[in-house]
């Protein structure tokens, strides 16, 4: 794809020239350039089309400021500047030729005058045999003379003042820290989709990533997702349907990301927001993973231009298959038949509750009965874990008075999760109490009153090696995240040495989850609509240090999560709005029984 030089020097610079009407109808409208992301992956676009090895993109101020996009692609002819920045005038649809079969990423000769009509846009560029570079400036409506500028072979574009004379579609924009991180995620995933483009990008004066141009998608996998996946990733490869052939890289099951951020689509080379891809990666991975998670894939879609429309989304992030059925069913085929290949012992067994594989409305609610075992499971996986029950049944101290939390006995943990108690006022009431829920809202609240003393101190360092994007947000956040307990210093290249952590709870701080945080913390956090950006990094970090399923907890500390909870405010439900305590009445349990 792209246009190969050799044939440029033969046939000359493609030349631009606008649509024709008939085809300017066909294109999908809409809004093309909504935030910094958007502006750069038009001009990266271009930058491919135009055959470059090489991308450099410099933001400022997030990319609100400045965006530079410079490449060494084959360049613009000086006389054809003034038609780049031209609405509906492309070099890349052949005269003569619809829009079906287009084989480049842009088509619509739109992009360079949305964004020139949005901000301050400048274009220098040289045509490879040519002694000098050219350049051209629109600002404020108006299009300046073609003058001679100085660059090397290839084409900078440069994007100021975003939006100046726009402010209110600022208003729906991140602060420049999450509109640079986006740039950064966008620029992760172009890469992913023609990793034989090198890919720099240097933000506020930094570099902050380098993506190595290689032909291994595995090589370009660890370099954006980090080395778990060197040896954790299978290849994978066959048919998706007439015309259409699938390849890709998967992750074992042991490495997986959070919602679908590890999903990575192109189609043709192209960047896709594909969530047919993402729903059957999920379905062919099934409870190999727990809940919410999917795994990094890296799918590579070849497919004869003609079988798909690319003309169906005005950022073209989306295209039209011939046939989604096929593409869908062939890819989950493929994914497990690989995946039931692996080694067992490196798959770890489900971590879902075993009831959800019966399907969710089969849960059974606090008040249903429970129900016999789904069929083909032996009692073995349907019996819980039970914490020996401690001698003699220890109380925590009556907590009366406390936002209305009840006295509770200890009984145990169940699943390794939740805690089993009695209500000492109300004698014959279960009450459950979801242990990472309630440890979530204690470091929640603890984080709010900035405790340095609530650090944990490593006696054994804690080294990882983190992604640029994990570099990244921890470069942003520092300050933020040395104030709540962490201490993460630098230790050559990618690797860094987590000598702190938060100790939100007095119990064991988490620094293997650091990893995970920083990542999150990349995506801008997570919380509840409405929440401001410190809400969200907030919640984020207690969630992370927050007890865990699989935690087994001793009575000494089940009995300082229940005494803490009991003293914390808000102790009812966790930061993202879940329950902490169940309680199961004394006539509840009776009518399970049967009893009158
Ligand atoms: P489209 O990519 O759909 O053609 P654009 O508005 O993005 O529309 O660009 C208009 C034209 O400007 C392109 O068709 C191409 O000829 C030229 N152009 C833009 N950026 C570059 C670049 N980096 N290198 C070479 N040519 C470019
Ligand atoms: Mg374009």
């Amino acid at each position: 794809m792209g246009m190969g030089r050799g044939e440029e020097a033969e046939k000359g610079i493609p030349r631009i020239r606008p649509l024709p009407e008939e085809l300017i109808r066909l294109i999908a409208a809409g809004e093309v350039i909504e935030r910094p992301a958007s502006v750069v992956k038009e001009l990266v676009e271009n930058s491919l089309d135009a055959g470059a090895r090489e991308v450099v993109v410099t933001l400022e101020g997030g990319g609100l400021r400045r965006i530079e996009v410079a490449d060494d692609g084959i360049g613009i002819l000086p006389e054809d500047l003034p038609l780049a920045i031209q609405r509906h005038a492309t070099s890349k649809v052949p005269e003569g030729r619809g829009l079906q079969g287009v084989s480049t990423l842009g088509f619509r000769g739109e992009a360079l005058a949305a964004i020139a009509a949005v901000s301050r846009l400048r274009i220098v560029s040289r045509v490879a045999d040519q002694p000098t570079a050219y350049g051209i400036t629109h600002e404020e409506g108006r299009t300046g003379p073609v003058e001679p500028a100085g660059r090397g072979p290839g084409t900078t574009v440069e994007v100021r003042d975003l939006f100046h004379a726009t402010p209110a579609r600022r208003k729906f924009l991140g602060t420049e820290s999450i509109e640079g991180l986006r740039v950064l995620r966008l620029l992760e995933r172009m890469y992913l989709c023609r990793p034989s483009v090198r890919y720099v990008l240097r933000s506020e004066g930094r570099e902050i990533a380098r993506y190595p141009a290689t032909l291994d998608l595995r090589e370009a996998a660890v370099a954006v997702f980090g080395r778990a996946l060197r040896s954790g990733s299978f290849e994978f490869r066959g048919s998706g349907g007439p015309g259409v052939w699938v390849r890709g890289i998967a992750s074992h099951p042991s490495v997986s990301r959070r919602g679908g951020s590890g999903v990575v689509t192109a189609v043709n080379g192209r960047l896709i927001q594909e969530h047919l891809v993402q729903e059957a990666c999920r379905e062919a991975y099934g409870d190999l993973l727990p809940g919410g998670r999917s795994p990094v894939v890296i799918l590579h879609v070849e497919v004869d231009p003609s079988r798909v429309d690319v003309n169906v989304h005005p950022a073209k992030r989306e295209v039209r298959w011939e046939n989604p059925k096929d593409l869908r069913e062939n890819l989950v085929h493929i994914l497990r038949s690989r995946l039931a290949e692996l080694p067992r012992a490196g798959v770890p067994l489900s971590l879902l509750p075993v009831w959800q594989r019966a399907g969710r409305e089969d849960l059974p609610g606090p008040l249903a009965p429970i129900k016999p075992a789904p069929e083909g499971w032996t009692s073995a996986q349907t019996t819980p874990f039970v914490a020996p029950l401690p001698e003699g049944g220890e109380e925590v101290p009556a907590l009366r008075g406390t936002g209305g939390f009840p006295s509770l006995r200890i009984l145990g943990q169940v699943g390794a999760l939740y805690l089993v108690t009695e209500d000492l006022e109300e004698p014959g009431t279960l009450v459950l109490v979801d242990a990472h829920a309630a440890s979530e809202r204690i470091g929640y609240e603890r984080l709010g009153e900035e405790l340095r003393e609530a650090r944990q101190v490593l006696l054994q360092p804690y080294d990882l090696e983190l992604t640029p994007r994990q570099q990244e947000a921890l470069r942003r956040h520092r300050a933020e995240l040395e104030r709540w307990g962490f201490e993460i210093d630098p230790f050559g290249g990618a690797s860094y040495r987590v000598r702190s952590v938060p100790t939100l709870l007095g119990l064991r701080g988490r620094p293997e989850q650091v990893g995970e945080l920083l990542e999150e913390l990349a995506d801008g956090g997570r919380g509840v609509p409405g929440d401001s950006e410190f809400e969200r990094r907030r919640k984020t970090v207690a969630c992370h240090m927050a007890i865990r399923a699989g935690d087994r907890l001793d009575l000494a500390e089940m009995r300082r999560l229940l005494q803490t909870l009991s003293a914390t405010p808000r102790n009812f439900s966790c930061p993202h709005g879940r329950p902490i305590l169940v309680r199961v009445p004394r006539p509840v349990l009776n009518q399970w029984f049967r009893r009158p």
